[in-house]
């Protein structure tokens, strides 16, 4: 038997580290290149919800997840500026984890099953080539259609939530809670700057809070941070990719992001991992070449992400709609079927 040939995985985030797992699963030898260590927080909402469960429950991931400490989400409940919807049954629960603890597990459980994981190795663009994957994460834009794109996360206490999602339509952006272990609350948000304009510099716990007398400002009224929790990001980019517009193998953020208002990210991460899988396999036994390879991933990422990122485009349109700061607003928060649709069709 010819000896299988080995995959480099590039980025130990979620998407690489479930292709790690998955390639591992079926004996293929798989390295993982991490330019950062685990533990570490990162900037996420830390809501898995869609399809990404049944990958992680295929993959032998859910019930470690539910170990370390993961809660379900039943409800959520949107709010744009002073008006809000009631609190809303998820037509499937979601899982909310965080990230501190949930890509350290990932991390050993690729260990675990024999994977090689080089932690504060950093790839370099020359690297990307046949048997190498990039997982990478968001690709940098400092400005995308004139503005600057940056995301804030900390974790908090003492924050009463009407739901086990909450999610916060500010003016510069948009706020989302939901329930960890312990107490817990998440609190992230993503926040625009425009071009141009040279706000003066503000705290982020402000910049979580935003306008007084709105419900955010109320929930985080007597919030107490984890200050060792915070972590910030900026430079993203929101405009949706075709995988087969990509010359690499890529997988996760690195393909394409979907705004974050949609808590559909991890998932498309996982899937992406999952989708993955199969090609290599047969690229490391030697059946099938590195470029059917790049072809078939990216035919099923385009597929499966198409319709859900055209969406994800629109709500995420509507969140900063002057529009619907009014009475339109009021009238969409308040629509079931509104809800419904968007729901289904960015998952
Ligand atoms: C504000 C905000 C809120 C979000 N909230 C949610 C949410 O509630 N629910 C949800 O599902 N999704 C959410 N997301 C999206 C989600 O975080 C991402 O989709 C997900 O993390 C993508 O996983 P990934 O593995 O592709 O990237 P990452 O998790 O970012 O991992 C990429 C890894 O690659 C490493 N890396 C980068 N470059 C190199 C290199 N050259 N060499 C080696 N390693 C490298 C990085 O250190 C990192 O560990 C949110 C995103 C943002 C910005």
């Amino acid at each position: 038997m010819p000896a299988s040939k080995p995959i480099t995985i590039i980025g130990g985030g979620l998407a690489g580290l479930t292709l790690g797992i998955g390639l591992r699963q079926r004996g293929i030898p798989a390295t993982v290149w991490e330019a950062g260590h685990y533990p570490r927080h990162r900037v996420c909402g830390e809501f898995i919800s869609g399809r990404g469960h049944d990958v992680l429950a295929r993959l032998g991931l859910l019930e470690l997840f539910r170990q370390a400490g993961s809660v379900e989400a039943h409800t959520a409940a949107f709010y744009l500026g002073r008006a809000g919807s009631p609190a809303r049954p998820l037509s499937a629960p979601a899982l909310c984890l965080s990230r501190f603890a949930m890509d350290a597990l990932l991390a050993d459980r690729f260990r675990e099953l024999g994977g090689e994981l080089r932690e504060n190795a950093r790839g370099r663009e020359t690297d990307f080539g046949e048997g190498i994957v990039r997982a990478t994460g968001r690709r940098l834009q400092p400005r995308a259609e004139g503005s600057l794109w940056f995301g804030l996360k900390a974790h908090a206490r003492h924050v009463p939530l009407a739901a086990d999602l909450e999610m916060h339509g500010a003016q510069a952006g948009y706020v989302g809670f939901c329930r960890l272990t312990g107490g817990q609350v998440n609190v992230c948000g993503l926040f625009r700057q425009c071009a141009g304009r040279t706000d003066a510099p503000r705290h982020w716990t402000d910049v979580l809070r935003g306008q007084a007398g709105t419900p955010l400002w109320e929930r985080l009224a007597g919030a107490v941070f984890e200050q060792n929790s915070f972590c910030s990001v900026a430079g993203l980019s929101l405009r949706p990719w075709r995988a087969a517009a990509r010359s690499e193998c890529c997988i996760g953020d690195a393909l394409t992001m979907i705004p974050p208002v949609t808590g559909n990210g991890m998932s498309m991460a996982f899937e992406a991992a999952e989708m993955a899988i199969g090609p290599l396999a047969a690229y490391s036994r030697g059946e099938s070449a590195w470029s059917e390879v790049r072809q078939s991933v990216a035919a099923a990422c385009d597929r499966a992400f198409e319709r859900r990122l055209a969406w994800a485009r629109c709500l995420q349109w509507m969140m900063f709609a002057p529009l619907l700061r009014g009475w339109p607003g009021s009238v969409a928060l308040h629509s079931r079927f509104l809800w419904r649709m968007l729901f289904a069709c960015t998952r």
